[in-house]
C-alpha cells in the first residue's frame, strides 16, 4: 500500500485512517519525510508540534 500523510498531524502510515488522529484526510503528495524518535528532545518535533515518535511527512499539500 502506497504511503501516505495525515492532512491534520502529518503522521505518515499506510493504512485506512491516520493511527494518530483517526482522520480519513490525508495525501499521497508527500514532499519529505521525517523520523522522529524523541519527540520530547527534538526540535524537529517541537516546530511540528509532534508529540508521537514515528514518520512525518515535512510537507504535505
Ligand atoms: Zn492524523
Amino acid at each position: 500500500m502506497k504511503k501516505k500523510a495525515c492532512r491534520k498531524c502529518q503522521v505518515v502510515f499506510a493504512t485506512d485512517k491516520c493511527p494518530i488522529c483517526g482522520a480519513t484526510s490525508f495525501t499521497t503528495n508527500i514532499k519529505g519525510r521525517i523520523h522522529i524518535l524523541d519527540p520530547a528532545k527534538s526540535r524537529i518535533a517541537k516546530t511540528l508540534e509532534i508529540n508521537a515518535k514515528g514518520e512525518y511527512a515535512i510537507r504535505v499539500r
